[in-house]
């Protein structure tokens, strides 16, 4: 099926009660045993299953080419999640240049809990090798990186992981399922923020979790959504599913616009650098074109006179808002050096 029909159709039924095309938003937060105790329609108390989330898990699953998905209440629940099933003294190697929550995570949540993490220039499979250890248990990747626009060989980097039995993961939010198909190149679990492209509208906060096959592994990270309860409402999953229906038209445009804007600023002589993977000059511009579709809606830049010229740029824009995040039908700009602090990626 192609992947525009997945995105309407995906999670969906027919209403059974009232036959209502849209489904309804299912707000109670327990449901009805038999007189034996049983739950004949399969819901219990909405920590553990909704039929809004369930509904999406399917759709997320179908996009995704995987064999399950967990929503949860933000990107980072879903990032947690999965350190969580994690033990301690495994080790992890990450990018550099992961996003910086990602990054947080690790260091000051799980450098508690003896998670070990080296980072690495992930563009670079040779540091990727010398960092595997016996205990390597976990491999991430984010590609395009945020907010470098690094491209990562997800084959590459997914065949290290597995020489040594680690499992290889990609955070897959800025490329979405619409432009890179982390399954087909090997990976085992796909991450999303889906706060961003798959939600659309800046209005919801969530995350996702896919997986190419359920196993003993996946069982744990289920066991951490459910008891755990890092999960989203009823209302932010409708929104999502809703969200997702026309993802792949938004991506479209996304890629159209971001591709004139790169090409501007490229020839514009007061920017210094433009990273966009779509520009020809990019450094990772043929592994981005041979794993990627097109490349997305995000780019960064560098003014050539500095972080005072940089506000002065953004101070003049008139469409762009001067707000965090992607993914929404706005045009959004920051400054990112000053919102990361000195471990700054330039
Ligand atoms: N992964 C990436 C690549 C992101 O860009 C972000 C947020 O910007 C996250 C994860 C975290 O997502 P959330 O803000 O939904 O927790």
């Amino acid at each position: 099926m192609q992947i525009e029909t997945l995105a309407i159709h995906g999670g969906r039924e027919i209403d059974e009660a009232t036959g209502a095309v849209t489904p309804p938003i299912h707000l109670s937060t327990t449901f009805e045993r038999a007189v034996d105790g049983s739950f004949p329609r399969g819901y219990i108390y909405t920590r553990t299953d909704n039929p809004n989330r369930s509904a999406l898990e399917t759709c997320l699953a179908q996009l995704e080419g995987g064999e399950a998905a967990l929503a949860f209440s933000s990107g980072s629940a879903a990032t947690m999640a999965l350190f969580q099933a994690l033990k301690t003294g495994d080790h992890v190697i990450a990018p550099q240049d992961a996003y910086y929550g990602t990054a947080q995570i690790l260091d000051k949540l799980f450098g508690h809990w003896g998670l070990q993490a080296t980072y690495v220039n992930m563009t670079d499979p040779q540091q990727v090798e010398q960092a595997l250890q016996p205990n390597t248990k976990l491999i991430w990747i984010e590609t395009p990186s945020n907010p470098l626009l690094r491209i990562t060989d997800i084959r590459q980097i997914t065949a290290l992981a597995h020489q040594t039995r680690a499992l290889c993961v990609c955070d897959n939010t800025w490329a979405t399922p619409i432009l890179q198909r982390p399954f087909d190149l090997g990976v085992d679990l796909i991450v999303h923020s889906t706060t961003k492209y798959l939600g659309g509208h800046s209005d919801l906060l969530g995350g996702a979790i896919v997986t190419r096959q359920t196993d003993p592994f996946w069982d744990r990270v289920r066991e951490i959504q459910r008891c755990g309860g890092a999960v989203p409402s009823p209302f932010d999953c409708w929104l999502l599913l809703r969200g997702i229906q026309t993802l792949p038209y938004r991506m479209r445009s996304h890629c159209d616009n971001a591709e004139q804007v790169a090409q501007f600023l490229a020839s514009h002589p007061r920017i210094k650098t433009v990273h966009y993977p779509g520009l020809k000059t990019h450094p990772h511009y043929e592994i981005g074109a041979q794993q990627m579709d097109r490349f997305g809606g995000m780019l960064s830049f560098q003014v050539r006179d500095g972080q005072e010229a940089a506000f002065d740029l953004i101070s003049h824009l008139r469409i762009f808002k001067r707000a965090t995040s992607l993914g929404g039908v706005e045009s959004l700009i920051e400054h990112r050096a000053s919102i990361e602090g000195p471990n700054t990626q330039t």
